[in-house]
């Protein structure tokens, strides 16, 4: 028997073995079903049945045809060259480069990105005279994706499937917006699938020659195909008179990806569409040990609408930890626990790389960055950009900047028209010129300009807000600076700045998709402040940590979001924040109810069959919602894991005794394990709960910033402390924690 075949047991041999005809894998996570899919693709070259072109192979992310490709040479033992091999997109992109005639475009078409688009379409809405404060173009951009994942083109739309968008036009709109991108030779990425299926319904001809040059096809994680990719793969896969070489594999229990229109029915249509079809069912898994099978299969029993596979540890070491639940009194907590379990597994010889720390929502990383800096651990942050790079939070670390430091022209113009205020080229130029002449900052140059009154109309109103806003902020710091006050001063000029400029209203008013998200970063950013006793001292932090290495070796932790771990595995995972409408997700369960719940438990499931070896779950008993605190409860998720699958540890320093005191401790401010709490709440929330207990001289203390110290003496709010490394410093009290010794 060849050698590759060896690797595989009966079941996945027989999925490699079975090369004609129609073939459904539909296994459990980690029972090889990538395997079996990359060993197939080289068995069809390896036996002959077909070169390197003449078979089409799909993956989920870009990340995954790189690796199948790589697997593919290693069994082939030379590298292999002309794949069709990749997403979706890339696949379709490739063919209508070659067709795009035929919808209007040549082959040298620009592929739009989503500001592109979104400009585009309100252009074609203004033509329309819509008003567009009452009907957002982010939301009927979203109309219009929709319609294009289930391969609707505006010809297809019946009246009844038109949304009731301005009045029933945005099925017009959506034709004018096609044409648009017509003139200008141009797809968005919705269009790369919509066009080439509609060229393959249309075009015999094109289809017949794709028949021809495809004999096999292979489709990894098809439980997440949405419509429109459906209907492609049975385009090229059903052939008058011939059998369909097609080779499905996936799994109804990691469907996740629903709110982008996936459809798990593709899976149970698939003996239907293709009559004959073998179905082969996969049970060992190869990946996790036993309790983290155990763990993950429990906890996916909950759901309903399941099709049920067995499961069960194929592994010969499986026998290994418990799924450790670890429950810490707060996200700092959390971070630092996190950090040193993976110094530890460090030390203990375990590489980063085969660490992950898995979060729900993109805002989660930030805690763990700052902790991986502080430690000095090299990490990356997969499928998305480090907390620090995002836009948003870099625009709002120019509002900081600008308030702070009013000659900070680099910020100032970042700013200055975000939102937009009128201020055009020509206003602009105007500005650098008068900045220039009067050797002063741009801040300076406005005000210059607004007193002679070159600036006129709608720019000098808005700048002079803009000014205002800014002017009183300097105010409010100057105050807190003075002491008047104790902080948090700074965090509530920070939200004030915020929301009086308009920044946050400009991403509440977007109705784009990843306008929540954003939005939970700017709230997660102002949190961060509260590690700080002055904006100066955070800005210089932020300063710091984006300088940070982008060039450390290979050698480390993953953070990415649970959607984007889909296929991978490591050694060690970390899976935290499980806390009642963190994860689950509020907002999901709000707008799908049940049915988000399920999809939000198999996000739990494809969480924790991502580890080999360990699987640590934590939960925080509060968050901070700004500088308020806020109460959470478990996941309910950590319930449904069973019991002897699962090792239940406390925190390594105080939660447990301040969580048995909380209650009194703050006296009425945290209505703990009253509701389920929201996990984002209403963006108007400053203020700070005062903290009560006191701590006495001797008590072991870590504060952010200065790390571990020892309190001297303390009075009021104000602690004198003892740091380890920063030495001796007065500290406002409620930015230390008790720590044990
Ligand atoms: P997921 O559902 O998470 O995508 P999967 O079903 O695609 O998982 P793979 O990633 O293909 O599973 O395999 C999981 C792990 O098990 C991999 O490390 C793989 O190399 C290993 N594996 C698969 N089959 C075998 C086998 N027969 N013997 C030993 N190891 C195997
Ligand atoms: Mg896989």
């Amino acid at each position: 028997m060849t050698s590759y075949l060896e690797r595989l047991n009966p079941e996945q041999r027989e999925a490699v073995e079975t090369v004609d005809g129609p073939l459904l894998v539909l296994a459990g996570a980690g029972t090889g079903k990538t395997r079996v899919l990359t060993t197939r693709f080289a068995h069809i070259l390896l036996s002959g049945r077909a070169s390197p072109g003449q078979v089409l192979a799909v993956t989920f992310t870009n990340r995954a045809s790189r690796e199948m490709r790589e697997r593919v040479a290693v069994i082939l033992g030379r590298p292999v060259e002309g794949l069709w091999l990749g997403t979706f997109h890339a696949l379709c992109a490739r063919m209508l480069r070659r067709h795009a005639e035929y919808v209007g475009l040549t082959s040298s078409f620009t592929i739009l990105d989503t500001d592109d688009q979104l400009r585009l379409l309100k252009q074609v809405m203004e033509l329309h005279r819509i008003d567009i404060k009452r009907w957002p173009a982010p939301g009927l951009m979203g109309a219009i994706q929709r319609w294009k994942d289930r391969g609707l083109t505006p010809d297809r739309i019946t009246p009844s499937e038109d949304t009731d968008f301005a009045g029933g036009k945005a099925r017009q709109i959506y034709g004018d917006y096609q044409e648009r991108l017509r003139q200008l030779n141009a797809a968005d990425f919705g269009d790369l699938m919509l066009h080439i299926v509609e060229i393959l319904r249309t075009r015999p001809d094109v289809l017949a020659q794709y028949h021809r040059a495809f004999r096999y096809i292979l489709v990894d994680e098809y439980q997440d195909t949405n419509t429109i990719q459906y209907l492609w793969l049975r385009l090229l896969a059903q052939r008058e008179g011939f059998p369909s070489n097609i080779c499905c594999v996936g799994d109804d229990d990691q469907s996740i990806y629903s709110w982008r229109g996936a459809e798990v029915e593709n899976i149970l249509r698939f003996e239907k569409d293709f009559p004959g079809a073998t179905i082969v069912r996969l049970e060992s898994n190869y990946r996790s040990t036993a309790p983290i099978l155990g763990a993950a299969s429990g906890l996916i029993a909950h759901n309903e609408g399941r099709m049920g596979k067995t499961l069960r540890p194929g592994r010969e070491d499986s026998q290994g930890d418990k799924v450790l639940i670890a429950s810490v009194w707060d996200s700092d907590e959390e971070a630092r626990l996190v950090g040193e379990r993976i110094e530890q597994l460090h030390r203990e010889g375990n590489t980063l790389s085969e660490m992950a720390i898995l979060v729900r929502a993109g805002f989660q990383t930030r805690a763990f960055e700052e902790r991986m800096i502080t430690l000095g651990l090299p990490y990356r942050v997969i499928g998305g950009m480090r907390f620090y790079e995002r836009a948003e939070i870099r625009d709002a670390i120019a509002y900081m900047r600008a308030m702070n430091q009013p000659s900070d022209d680099l910020a100032f113009e970042r700013i200055i028209n975000l939102p937009r205020r009128g201020v055009g080229d020509v206003a602009l130029s105007a500005l650098h010129s008068r900045a220039r002449a009067d050797r002063v900052p741009m801040t300076e140059a406005v005000l210059r300009l607004l007193a002679d009154g070159t600036l006129k109309g709608r720019v000098r109103d808005q700048l002079g807000q803009l000014m205002a806003t800014l002017e009183r902020g300097r105010i409010g710091l100057a105050e807190a600076a003075q002491g008047e006050q104790i902080a948090p001063v700074h965090i509530r000029v920070v939200e004030t700045l915020l929301e009086e400029s308009g920044y946050i209203d400009m991403w509440k008013r977007d109705k784009s998709p990843d306008a929540p998200g954003r939005l939970d970063n700017l709230k997660e950013l102002v949190r961060a402040l509260v590690d700080f006793e002055t904006l100066g001292g955070f800005l210089e932090h932020v300063s710091l940590v984006m300088e940070n290495d982008e060039n450390a070796g290979a050698d480390r932790v993953n953070l990415m979001t649970l959607h984007g771990a889909k296929g991978l595995e490591f050694d060690n995972v970390f899976l935290p924040g499980w806390e009642e409408g963190l994860f689950p997700s509020q907002r999901t369960m709000d707008e799908s109810g049940n049915k988000g719940l399920e999809e939000e438990r198999r996000l739990a499931y494809v969480g924790i069959t991502r580890a080999r070896k360990r699987a640590l779950i934590s939960h925080a008993a509060n968050r901070r919602i700004y500088a308020n605190w806020q109460s959470s409860i478990p996941s309910r998720f950590i319930d449904e894991i069973p019991e002897e699958h699962a090792e239940r540890m406390g925190s390594t320093s105080l939660a447990r005794e301040q969580l048995r005191n909380a209650p009194t401790v703050f006296s009425g401010q945290f209505p703990l394990m009253a509701k389920r709490p929201r996990a984002i709440e209403s963006w108007e929330q400053p203020g700070r709960a005062p903290r009560s207990d006191t701590l006495a001289p001797g008590t072991r203390v870590f504060h952010q910033k200065f790390g571990y110290g020892i309190v001297k003496s303390a009075d009021d709010n104000k602690l004198d402390v003892e740091f380890e490394k920063a030495g001796f410093k007065r500290v406002l009290d409620n930015y230390v924690q008790q720590v044990s010794e």
